[in-house]
């Protein structure tokens, strides 16, 4: 999508921090940081909400999964702890309407999230 900002990230046409880089996805720091440690992990292919999902993206989405475990690890959060959150829509607090994993930690996070 030419207007999505994280399309413009994942083909380099906009700077971000990488933090990681493969053939399905990429991770970087988050512009706005909510936490000591946030990154965001985003599919390279524009999905605008999780309600798109369909079964052929399973893969994909255990793949973010696993690579927000790995950006964890890296960011040396993975054993204190951290959060994984993806806001879907209006009510789920979704600004960037393209699909996005928040990796949260460095410090003790809320219950229930606000
Ligand atoms: P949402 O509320 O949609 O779940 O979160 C969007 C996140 O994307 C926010 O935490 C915001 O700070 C981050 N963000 C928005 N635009 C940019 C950008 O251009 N670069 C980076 N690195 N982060 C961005
Ligand atoms: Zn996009």
């Amino acid at each position: 999508m030419s207007d999505c900002p994280f399309c413009k990230i994942a083909s380099g046409q906009i700077p971000a921090r990488l933090l990681h880089d493969d053939d399905q996805c990429v991770a970087f720091a988050d512009i706005n940081p909510q936490a000591p440690f946030h990154a965001l992990v985003i599919p390279r292919r524009h999905l605008t909400t999780l309600n798109e999902l369909t079964a052929a993206d399973e893969p994909l989405v255990g793949h973010l999964l696993r690579v927000a475990a790995e950006v964890a690890r890296a960011g040396g959060v993975a054993e204190k702890g951290w959060r994984a959150s993806f806001n879907t829509n209006r009510d789920g607090g979704q600004v960037v309407f393209h699909v996005h994993l928040h990796v949260l930690g460095g410090r003790q996070m809320g219950w229930p999230p606000g």
